[in-house]
C-alpha cells in the first residue's frame, strides 16, 4: 500500500539530510555533489514516501557541476530503471 499521508517540509528535510550524509553520488549520472533526493520508486507508483530506502541522492535544480545535467528534471516521476535505461542506451544516438 502506498503511504498517502503527507510529508511535512521539516520531515522531508530531515530525511534528505540523512540520505545525503550517507552518499551524495547522483543515482542518474553517477557524479558526486548531489544536493537533492528523489524517490527510486515514485510515490505515485506505490513507492514509500518517507522511507530512506526508497530515496537516493540526485542533482536538483542547480544541476550537476560535472556533466551539467539536470538529473531530477530528467528523471521526473519515472521509475529509476526507466531513466537509467535511457541514459545507457545511447547507441542509437551515435549515427552511422
Ligand atoms: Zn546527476
Ligand atoms: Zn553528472
Amino acid at each position: 500500500m502506498a503511504d498517502r499521508s503527507e510529508l511535512t517540509e521539516y520531515e522531508f528535510r530531515k530525511i534528505r539530510a540523512r540520505v545525503l550524509t550517507e552518499s551524495d553520488v547522483c543515482i542518474v549520472c553517477g557524479h558526486g555533489h548531489a544536493d537533492a533526493v528523489d524517490h527510486i520508486q515514485p510515490v505515485a507508483r506505490g513507492g514509500a514516501r518517507r522511507s530512506p530506502d526508497n530515496l537516493a541522492p540526485i542533482h536538483g535544480v542547480k544541476g550537476c557541476p560535472v556533466c551539467l545535467r539536470k538529473c531530477n528534471n530528467e528523471k521526473g516521476d519515472r521509475p529509476l530503471a526507466a531513466v537509467v535505461q535511457l541514459v545507457t542506451s545511447v547507441d542509437w544516438f551515435a549515427g552511422p
